[in-house]
């Protein structure tokens, strides 16, 4: 099948919490609502804990959202990332970077480079230098980084919640020092394939949306929309976590939620008895979500997640108390 599609891609780091399952919840209703097939990716580059991936797409499937393909796995497309860095270097775009995290930080900044951006260190180095800091590198059992060349311009790309996003697009790592292909290498050379042609996810990758898009169209991709929905977070005000009770699906399943929970919840961290009309009822399924959503009128602000108790049964969306 092809054709326009949106997509979830958790990385397989863990079990995923009620944030996480509620960006992918909505990324799915979008898809639904716009006639996009839903693609699911499993990022596997990094920070992989044995069982995840699997585990996420069943948390997904009893929830009664399935892919309508089979996932893309990061791991098994090494060979696409390498052509991408591969089209880039015989454009003159890649080069070798030498510094540690402690060489940017000490590096005085470049004259009009935005805060924060790589400073330039290893962008105009000569050959011979080149050749021994590889060598130093190596003697360390270390290999260079690679790095895109680009103006370090401040890019703006239009989002479908938050307006625009503007960030500087500075000389990005496109294959780290260890060998991984980056973040936003591969996001962008996967999208691209996958037919992704827009992207619902966190609003704490906004800013990545600027440099993704930047990329893009020096790789030929089409050009992408975007929309990042506000996160979850827990009763401190920082993003939800573990350390904040029960949070992720089996725990929550655990403490005797159901699915329907789940979607009430949802209807409720969207403002669904708050003043955002999104039906008179809290949701129980999928399909309650899918004709209710309406990303026109989606919040911007952030949702707070207070942790259910085992003693806590009024947290319940149906007013019932959880199975001893
Ligand atoms: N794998 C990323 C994460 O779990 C999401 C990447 C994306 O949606 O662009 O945060």
């Amino acid at each position: 099948m092809s054709g326009p599609a949106g997509r979830f891609a958790p990385s397989p780091s863990g079990d995923l919490h009620i944030g996480n399952i509620r960006t992918g919840l909505l990324a799915y209703a979008r898809a639904r609502q716009t006639g996009r097939r839903f693609l699911w990716r499993i990022e596997d580059l990094d920070r992989v804990r044995a069982g995840a991936a699997a585990a996420q797409l069943r948390v997904f499937a009893d929830l009664g959202v399935v892919p309508d393909e089979e996932p893309l796995v990061q791991s098994q497309r090494l060979d696409r990332y390498a052509a991408a860095v591969e089209t880039l270097s015989a454009a003159g775009l890649v080069y070798e970077c030498y510094c540690s995290r402690r060489d940017i930080q000490q590096a005085p900044s470049a004259p009009h480079a935005p805060p924060g951006a790589y400073p330039g260190t290893c962008r105009s180095l000569g050959e011979a230098e080149r050749v021994r800091r590889r060598a130093e590198l190596a003697a360390a059992g270390r290999q260079p980084a690679l790095r895109l060349r680009t103006e370090n311009a401040e890019i703006t790309v239009a989002d479908g919640l938050l307006g625009t996003i503007t960030a500087p697009v500075d000389d990005f790592v496109l294959r780290r020092g260890d060998g991984v292909y980056a973040y936003n290498l591969t996001v962008v050379v996967d999208d691209s394939a996958s037919g992704i042609d827009e992207v619902v996810r966190g609003d704490d990758l906004a800013s990545s949306a600027p440099r993704q898009a930047h990329l893009g169209g020096l790789l030929g991709a089409a050009e992408q929309s975007w929309l990042h929905v506000p996160l979850v977070l827990g009763e401190s005000g920082a993003r939800l976590a573990k350390r904040d009770g029960a949070v992720t699906a089996q725990e929550l399943t655990a403490l005797g939620w159901s699915t329907a929970d789940v979607y009430a919840w949802v209807w409720r961290s969207l403002g669904g008895d708050g003043g955002v009309d999104l039906g008179d009822r809290p949701w129980a399924t999928i399909d309650d979500l899918v004709d209710g959503v309406d990303f026109a009128q989606l919040r911007r602000e952030p949702s707070v997640f207070l942790p259910p108790t085992a003693a806590d049964a009024s947290t319940f969306a149906d007013g019932t108390a959880p199975s001893p």
